[in-house]
């Protein structure tokens, strides 16, 4: 097995380096050093520490020669100077020396010609776990014969010092282009690592490979038709792409190449919150030997999940290979998608439930890329929060989003016949506090109906504000619920929350306005205040 350089340097300094270890060891290592305990159904559940969640604004990229014209510089890819990340390289591996550290290659991209080989050098094994679980696992013959190429240094333990190091407070994730290597310090939350990954995807394959990368989920039909489901997190990616008749291709992160959508991953990364058997059946069967579960706690007395109890995080998860899921596409590679559903969870309760856009609307909305995020309790506070959120992945984003929406919109002229609708799996009847969430059976309802075809010879009508084409009905839909405005107890109430949510809509355009067809420019929702 060849290592990277660096990663010859960290073997030879500690005594304890344990390479490629299967999971059955890293879970004995795991249990020895007390990282976690069994659950009943033989997963492996394990708290991440002080980070539950990945920390956005920790996250650098190092800029140089390479990068300094390319990446999209602001809050999403903060600046790091060379030199300070050369500092804090060294201090890492300084860190590492004497340590027991856990070891393993792995690589990312389903399709052959855009492999990418990693080696990732974690401090913990739940993390080595986490990296064989959600990145694609070399054979046997492959870990003698590949190199790695990019180098991915987890030290949850590490803490930088913000005055000297430039970085915001003690942890940081980096990424240096031109090193290949992504430095993570001071967080043991797994999402970094694998989110790592994604930001130099999407850098690296639409900018030197011309291959659209996505944060989507895809499937494939038994016509060997291929959708794909994009939206920000708790949209419904995972769950909505687990569906016992259609192949799974990977539910979060997959580049679209000329003919083919294929998987970054080899695993899925599933929220567990309010899981249940009878709703997510794929998901709650996947949590098995093997499975690494994070963040959650267990009935008193007993090492059953609780998945009901969220007082760690809001974000508890599951990190499982994708062959824990019974119908998959192997490989993880599909055709070109005739269905594209952008996933919205709209607090608001104003967008309805699914409706299919136009050219110009899929990409208005594909550059909006809207959710709404329920407001804490704490205060007793229940507006929603409004994200725009470009491409559906801006935090992931290391170009400029006008790059990834060029693309698509290229690839939808190109292919006239694919469909995009617009799916909202949040609320109905009423904004957050009134109303209530989308059933997730009417939700698989609809996309069920949309893919096979039983939308096509439904009447549509035109929603006043946003001038979405809503279906008057959909098999196993009650009808009423498809018209928005049917479903709250006062129609002026929702007029005015729709006029609301459509001048957010176009406060937030208006960044991205400049660069914009007119097609798109019209596209944008008409509220009352902009019609006038
Ligand atoms: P991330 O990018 O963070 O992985 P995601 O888009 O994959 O997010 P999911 O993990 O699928 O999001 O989360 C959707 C959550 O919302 C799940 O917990 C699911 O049970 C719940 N849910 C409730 N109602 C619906 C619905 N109508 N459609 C989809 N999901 C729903
Ligand atoms: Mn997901």
């Amino acid at each position: 097995m060849k290592h990277h350089p660096i990663v010859d340097q960290i073997i030879s300094g500690t005594a304890e380096a344990h390479i490629q270890l299967s999971v059955e060891q890293l879970i004995e290592k795991a249990l020895f050093n007390n990282e976690g305990q069994l659950t009943d159904t033989g997963a492996f559940a394990a708290d991440t520490g002080e980070f539950t969640g990945r920390s956005p604004k920790d996250k650098f990229v190092v800029m140089d020669e390479n990068t300094k014209d390319s990446v999209w510089w602001g809050d999403v890819n903060n600046k790091m100077e060379n030199a300070k990340f050369d500092k804090l390289l060294n201090d890492v591996l300084h860190h590492f020396k004497n340590r027991e550290l856990f070891i393993r290659h792995s690589y990312a991209c389903a399709n052959p010609t855009y492999r990418l080989n990693i080696e990732v050098v974690t401090e913990t094994a739940y993390q080595n776990i986490f990296a064989n679980n959600l990145f694609l696992r070399p054979t046997t013959a492959e870990l003698e014969s590949e190199n790695p190429e990019w180098l991915i240094l987890a030290a949850p333990s590490f803490k930088a010092n913000p005055a000297e190091d430039g970085t915001r407070q003690h942890n940081f994730t980096i990424i240096n282009f031109t090193k290949k290597i992504i430095l993570i310090g001071g967080s043991g939350y797994t999402g970094e690592i694998k989110k790592g990954i994604f930001t130099v995807l999407n850098y690296t394959l639409p900018h030197q490979n011309n291959v659209l990368s996505m944060h989507c989920s895809a499937n494939i039909g038994e016509n060997n038709d291929t959708a794909i489901f994009f939206g920000l997190s708790g949209t419904g990616k995972t769950t909505l792409s687990a569906d016992p008749s259609r192949k799974l291709i990977g539910d979060d992160e997959h580049g679209w190449a000329e003919n083919t959508v294929f998987n970054f991953e080899g695993g899925c990364y599933a929220k567990c919150v309010d899981l249940t058997e009878e709703k997510e059946p794929q998901i709650w069967n996947a949590i098995k030997p093997g499975a690494l579960v994070e963040n959650v706690r267990f009935y008193p007395g007993t090492n059953k999940v609780d998945f009901n109890n969220i007082s760690v995080t809001e974000n508890t998860r599951v990190a499982y290979p994708i062959d824990y899921i019974d119908n998959i596409a192997e490989p993880s590679v599909g055709k070109a998608p005739e269905n594209i559903f952008f996933l919205t969870a709209d607090a608001f309760g104003v967008l309805p439930p699914i409706s299919k856009l136009t050219p110009g609307q899929a990409m208005y909305h594909f550059i909006s890329g809207y959710t709404a995020k329920v407001a804490g309790t704490e205060a007793g506070v229940t507006e929603p929060q409004a994200t725009f959120s470009a491409c559906f992945g801006k935090a992931f984003l290391p170009l400029h989003p006008a790059k990834y929406a060029e693309m698509l919109g290229e690839k939808l002229n190109a292919n006239p016949n694919i469909n995009v609708w617009l799916i909202n799996t949040g609320w109905s009847g009423g904004s957050y506090g009134v109303g209530s969430r989308m059933k997730l059976s009417y939700t698989r309802a609809m996309i069920t109906a949309a893919l096979e075809g039983k939308l096509n010879d439904v009447n549509f009508e035109t929603h006043p504000v946003f001038g979405l084409a809503m279906p008057d009905s959909c098999p196993n839909v009650p009808s009423e619920l498809l018209n928005p405005r049917n479903t709250w107890s006062n129609a002026a109430d929702y007029d005015a929350k729709a006029n609301h949510l459509a001048e957010l809509f176009n406060n937030n355009f208006k960044q991205y306005a400049d660069g914009c067809s007119d097609e798109i420019l019209s596209s944008a929702p008409k509220s009352a205040a902009t019609s006038q």
